[in-house]
């Protein structure tokens, strides 16, 4: 059976990398969050202290930096220079350092690149903002995943707390409408739907609608392909 590229994008907590993960297990495909490499540089650039609007010291930064991500049973983990910052970079701060530092080209050049060379061989899900209109812009599936900025909010803050953090509702909520913002409105790839793109309403549904909703799509355009 031919083995795809498959695209979700969406802004942020629309459920993306939740349905991706599941969805790579169901149908043996590898799983990448885009979003984790940005965060990787933005994790870098916060303990090396790095203005990001320095364009030399962030050039110097993102030239001499590693990022890996490894697919595993449980979801991705992120190598920053072999180091596993999986759970470091999920602190609420590097989400908005990670949006500024992703608007930057120097930084997307790197990242779009490694991003390309790992889904070439196809069989593999993406998520992120941008992977159906600039990464694979001819990837055969694309997925634009929304819901209602409150509905992500909350989802976020129950993660947020179950992972023992504790910020308020209103926070949460501005930091996503901030980020949505940034991320739309951006020169540099921002964050729309490739024409092309399925777009999936996640507000109502549960995760398991979700992921089978993902699948009919995949399995009606592997049997057109
Ligand atoms: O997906 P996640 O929320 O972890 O992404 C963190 C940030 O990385 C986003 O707010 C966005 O600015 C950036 N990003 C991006 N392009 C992608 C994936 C994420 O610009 N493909």
């Amino acid at each position: 059976m031919k083995r795809i590229i498959i695209a979700i994008d969406g802004p942020a907590a629309s459920g993306k990398s939740t349905t991706a993960k599941l969805l790579a297990h169901k149908i043996r495909y590898l799983y990448l969050d885009t979003g984790a490499m940005y965060r990787a540089c933005a994790l870098a650039a916060k303990r090396q202290n790095i203005d990001i609007d320095d364009d030399a010291a962030l050039k110097r930064l993102i030239d001499n930096i590693h990022i890996q991500i490894q697919d595993s049973e449980q979801g991705n983990i992120t190598l920053l220079d072999s180091e596993d910052v999986s759970q470091a970079i999920r602190e609420p701060d590097i989400s908005l350092l990670a949006s500024a530092i992703s608007a930057k080209a120097i930084v997307r050049t790197k990242m779009v690149e490694l991003q390309r060379e790992m889904g070439k061989m196809g069989g593999v899900i993406l998520d992120g903002r941008d992977i159906g209109t600039v990464v694979f812009p001819r990837a055969e599936l694309k997925f634009f995943l929304i819901a209602p900025v409150e509905i992500r909010a909350q989802r976020r803050f129950l993660e947020l707390q179950a992972k023992g953090l504790s910020p308020s509702f209103e926070e949460v909520l501005k930091e996503l409408e901030e980020r949505d913002k940034a991320d739309s409105t951006r020169a540099l790839a921002p964050l729309i739907p490739a024409s092309d793109a399925i777009e999936i309403d996640t507000g109502q549904q549960s995760i398991e609608g979700q992921v089978a909703e993902l699948y009919r799509h995949y399995q009606t355009r592997i049997a057109e392909l």
